[in-house]
């Protein structure tokens, strides 16, 4: 039989030409391709003929059901001696458990590689005319998850550090808890005027950026209807979208 072997995917960001040339091989010699649910679709059209596609897009509140299964068809696939392309957006290492699935596969003894993809924290702002460094102006980066919420004892952000120490951070998974963003960054030293952009649908043509401060940015938030998928890009750099806002 013929060994399995998967490849774990970065699809890029949204704009179908941002995935690697390297990605791209691997989903036209897929004979299975496993998909999330933050890719942009028409990346499928270059999966072989006859290739299986399946679905593997998560439902709130049923991560861990829905995680295991992934990684039982990852195995059970390449054991059947197929050639499987895990497609996962952004960078598969960047909130992408890619390096929980490698790990299922090293335990099976199944042949892997893992190929970057181009993470949404710098391609949405910079799609949106938002450098993350920059010159004077921002000499560190921060990608933190957006989504804890202290109350549920789920947030594991060193809020301090960030506030005092990162001039510019990226909210991945934030666009809903909004408020206790911009509460813990004020009340850990940040400057109430530090300008805020939320990108929505980053590199995709409907993308849609709006601009606050971490005052202001809720209420801009709510006004224009801006939900999930959406980065929340905290730091003096957004200014720099006045110059250089060249995609919406
Ligand atoms: N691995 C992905 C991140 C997955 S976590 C990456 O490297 O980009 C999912 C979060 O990523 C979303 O909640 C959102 O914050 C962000 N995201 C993914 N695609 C996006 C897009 N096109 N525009 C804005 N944010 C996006």
């Amino acid at each position: 039989m013929n060994e399995g072997k998967v490849y774990i995917v970065g699809a890029g960001p949204g704009d179908p030409k941002l995935i690697t040339v390297y990605g791209l091989e691997c989903i036209q010699k897929a004979d299975v391709i496993a998909y999330d649910r933050l890719i942009n679709d028409d990346l499928l059209k270059h999966a072989k003929k006859g290739a299986e596609l399946i679905y593997c897009g998560k439902e709130p509140g049923k991560h861990r059901l829905i995680q295991e299964q992934i990684h039982q068809l990852l195995v059970e696939k390449a054991l059947q001696g197929k050639v499987v392309t895990r497609l996962k957006g952004g960078d598969p290492f960047v909130f992408g458990r890619g390096a929980e699935e490698a790990n299922v596969l090293a335990k099976y003894d199944i042949p892997y590689e893992i190929v970057p993809g181009i993470t949404a924290g710098i391609a949405a702002p910079l799609y949106a005319g938002i450098p993350v460094t920059y010159r004077h102006l921002a000499s560190s980066f921060a990608i933190v998850t957006g989504h804890g919420r202290a109350y549920k004892g789920e947030d594991n952000v060193h809020w301090e550090a960030l506030a005092k120490g990162i001039d510019t951070i990226a909210f991945y998974m934030g666009v809903g808890n909004l408020h206790y963003i911009c509460e813990q960054l004020m009340k850990h030293g940040k400057d109430p005027k530090t300008p805020v952009a939320v990108i929505q649908w980053g590199t995709y043509r409907k993308q849609k950026t709006v601009i606050g401060d971490l005052t202001s940015i809720e209420n801009r938030v709510k006004e224009e209807s801006v939900t999930h998928p959406a980065i929340v890009l905290v730091g003096e750099v957004v200014k720099i979208r006045e110059q250089i806002q060249w995609f919406e």
